[in-house]
């Protein structure tokens, strides 16, 4: 053995705790002086563009181009004229087509040069930040400031800044499809690993790739151009963004329209000739004829509006990742949009708890010394991924709203709040509808789980009482289903929880069974102001709107009569179990209903929604913000991430990011779209049309040989 074993061995293959020490690291994370040190000799976090030539590349092609080109071959036609036949002035003739040329280029350079910079502007919008350990605290710090060795602290959802090496696993599963194009996630554990390669290790996290369940802590080992990613990046070359349909159809017609005007040019000068013109003014007049139809300017002018409309959407707070999307925006027919956050607030508060024997008003008027000892307020405290963060010099508290309701509420009636400390989680997931914390206690190892009455009611067998835990009896079950009744109807979130004691080498697929209901919270989360209005004007505008939610059918309903979206007395209230049940065509004619909504819906039954809806001939917008609505956004015409409450997966699989979540937002860019969409109307008849006039003098100075009204200089002048 050699005197530093470590370092003969793959950061795969050997121990948590070695693997700590070969990167000079600690189970706590750097200090933030020695990540300072390693940044400077590392370099940032960051995978570097490659540009430079590439864009002298495209300035040369806006000079080479199927347009470019035919006036290239006039300008060049003028100066041989020039040569034989001189001071005619043909020399002016080629010095004003190249002219042309020359301004046409620059000016779609720029544009596609300003349209670039917009979407890169866009993307600087969108930091990617991590969480790491420094000295040993969760900061949010800038990714490209993570260095090897740092201890990085991943969740649901978040993407992978780095190489790292997992040291801690709950319930960890990665998508890798950025990396091996293997859509179905895998999971992960801190075990070593004898694998070769490393995508095939079971141990790390790679840069790019995405966290879609559990968490995890993982030690950053590459960074930068170092990484799987970086190096995948530096061998990719950068290809051109996708024209968008709109583009591709619009260059298509340039096309043709300028393969017109050469036969027309080139057939004219024929019947010149026949006619006994002149060799070089029948040359001038066939010139003409190819300049003045040719339509230049036409491509660049789409391009520049799509761009334009992309910043001032983005001044609205809708963040358009490509042009394509601006387009689908102007046709879009309905807008499938989720409750929580987007038509509401996402601002919670705790407002009723249900118990067995009592039912509490929140905020309480006073202490409530009853209340301090029901378990319902230690599962409220405790059942949560709410993390304490600090940024910017201070703690925040990062995390659902609705659990930050909860705690806060536990932590008022709980005066002192004892923590225990946690050792497990099942993960929330929108499918399952809830969440379990394991936790050390004094009284061993109790087990909280808080979710959807309708998924945690069932796993229930007791309740607490003011005498302790009794059997929950139907009398007990019906008293706790109406009282959750009562509280969707007013338009609240609700939440059972729930608790039990762990035997001990209880395995984790029995920990949510068997469980004591310890009460209901009743939720309040308002709408937004400003969303019936915009449901107002997409109603004017023949959007339909349509509500896609995991909440309680009843609060879903509720919130949507208060924004305006359900008017009428019977609207078609459709659940998940229920849409499960039907068949392709039942959904499809179901979809025809002037009112609708789902409520108790999963990610997967969305998808199925904007499927029915594309089936139907509809152009779908549809928002979503965790991983498993990724399918869903994929398949929208239009998929609409949340840019505060969504996670990096739905961001990178949407069109479009709603910077402030707001539903009012993308009624905006839907009315930006359509704009623009009628701009280009209006200009393509305006250069169809405009070319007929400017062909009209050339036919008269050759048939009835009046002088040339306009000469050729002063009908590019007009292009
Ligand atoms: P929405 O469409 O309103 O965003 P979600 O899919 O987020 O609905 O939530 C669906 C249901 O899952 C909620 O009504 C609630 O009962 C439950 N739920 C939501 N968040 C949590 C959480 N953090 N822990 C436990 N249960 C939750
Ligand atoms: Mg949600």
């Amino acid at each position: 053995m050699g005197s530093d074993p470590i370092s003969t061995m793959r950061i795969t293959q050997i121990g948590v705790q070695q693997a700590i020490e070969s990167l000079r690291s600690h189970a706590d994370g750097l200090s933030s002086q020695e990540a300072g040190r390693r940044l400077a000799e590392f370099g940032p976090n960051r995978v570097e563009e490659i540009k430079g030539e590439h864009l002298l590349l495209r300035l040369a092609r806006e000079f080479t181009h199927f347009f470019a080109l035919i006036l290239w071959i006039a300008a060049g036609l003028a100066f041989v004229a020039e040569l034989n036949d001189p001071g005619k002035g043909m020399a002016t003739l080629a010095y004003a087509i190249i002219g042309v040329i020359v301004i046409n280029g620059a000016f779609s350079f720029w544009q596609e040069y300003r349209a670039e910079r917009a979407i890169a502007a866009l993307k600087d919008l969108l930091p990617p930040h991590a969480t790491v350990l420094r000295n040993g605290i969760a900061s949010r710090v800038p990714a490209e400031e993570l260095v090897p060795g740092d201890m990085l602290l991943v969740r649901e959802g978040d993407d992978i800044p780095a190489d790292c090496r997992l040291i801690e696993a709950m319930g960890m599963r990665v998508n890798t499809a950025t990396m091996t194009g293997e859509s179905v996630p895998i999971a992960l554990s801190a075990e070593p690993s004898d694998e070769i390669e490393l995508l095939a290790c079971r141990n790390v996290l790679l840069a790019g790739t995405a966290a879609v369940s559990g968490e995890g802590r993982a030690i950053v080992f590459a960074t930068g151009m170092r990484t799987e990613f970086g190096r995948i990046a530096h061998l990719t070359q950068t290809g051109r963004a996708d024209q968008s349909p709109l583009q591709r159809e619009i260059a298509r017609l340039s096309r043709l329209v300028a393969l017109l005007a050469t036969v027309v040019g080139v057939a004219f000068f024929f019947i010149g000739q026949l006619l006994g013109l002149s060799f070089w003014e029948n040359f001038i007049f066939a010139i003409g004829i190819i300049v003045a139809n040719v339509p230049e300017g036409l491509l660049p002018t789409v391009t520049l509006s799509l761009a334009i409309a992309t910043q001032r959407m983005a001044r609205r707070n809708a963040l358009v990742r490509h042009l394509a999307a601006v387009e689908a925006l102007g046709s879009a027919t309905v807008i499938l949009s989720d409750k929580t956050g987007t038509l509401t607030l996402n601002r919670m508060a705790l407002r009723t708890v249900f118990l067995a024997e009592r039912s509490l008003s929140f905020p309480l008027a006073e202490r409530d010394a009853v209340a301090q000892h029901t378990p319902f307020f230690l599962i409220a405290l405790h059942c949560n991924n709410l993390r304490e963060v600090a940024q910017d010099g201070r703690t925040a508290l990062l995390g659902d709203p609705m659990e930050a309701a909860l705690r806060g509420a536990a932590r008022a009636v709980l005066a002192p709040a004892r923590e225990y400390p946690r050792f497990g989680e099942l993960p929330f997931d929108a499918d399952r509808k809830c969440m379990s914390t394991a936790h050390q206690t004094p009284y061993g190892q109790v087990l909280y789980c808080k979710g959807a009455p309708e998924t945690v009611l069932p796993l229930c067998t007791s309740v607490w009482t003011r005498d302790g835990a009794r059997p929950l009896d139907a009398a007990m079950r019906g008293r706790f289903r109406l009282a959750q009744e009562e509280m969707a109807e007013r338009g609240l979130r609700i939440l059972l929880l729930s608790f039990r004691s762990l035997p001990i080498g209880c395995p984790q697929e029995q920990w949510e069974s068997d469980l004591t209901l310890a009460g209901l919270a009743g939720i309040e989360d308002p709408p937004r102001p400003e969303v019936p209005l915009a449901i107002q004007r997409c109603r004017e505008a023949g959007i339909k709107v349509i509500m896609v939610t995991g909440d309680h059918p009843h609060t879903a309903l509720a919130i949507g009569r208060e924004i305006g979206m359900i008017r009428s007395t019977k609207p078609l209230v459709i659940t998940g179990p229920e849409l499960a049940r039907m068949r392709e065509t039942q959904i499809q004619l179901a979809l025809d209903a002037e009112e609708i909504l789902f409520a108790r819906v999963s990610a997967d039954q969305k998808m199925h929604i904007v499927e029915g809806l594309k089936r139907k001939g509809h152009v779908v917008a549809a928002t979503g913000d965790g991983v498993n609505d990724a399918p869903a956004l994929k398949r929208a015409d239009i998929g609409i991430a949340m840019g505060i409450s969504g996670t990096d997966v739905a961001r990178e699989s949407a069109d479009m990011v709603l910077l402030d979540d707001n539903f009012a937002s993308i009624v905006s860019a839907i009315e930006e779209g359509r704009a623009v969409y009628a701009n280009i109307r209006k200009f393509l008849t305006y250069i169809l049309t405009s070319n007929i006039p400017e062909l009209v003098p050339y036919l008269a100075f050759v048939v009835l040989k009046i002088p040339l009204p306009l000469t050729i200089i002063q009908i590019l002048a007009v292009d």
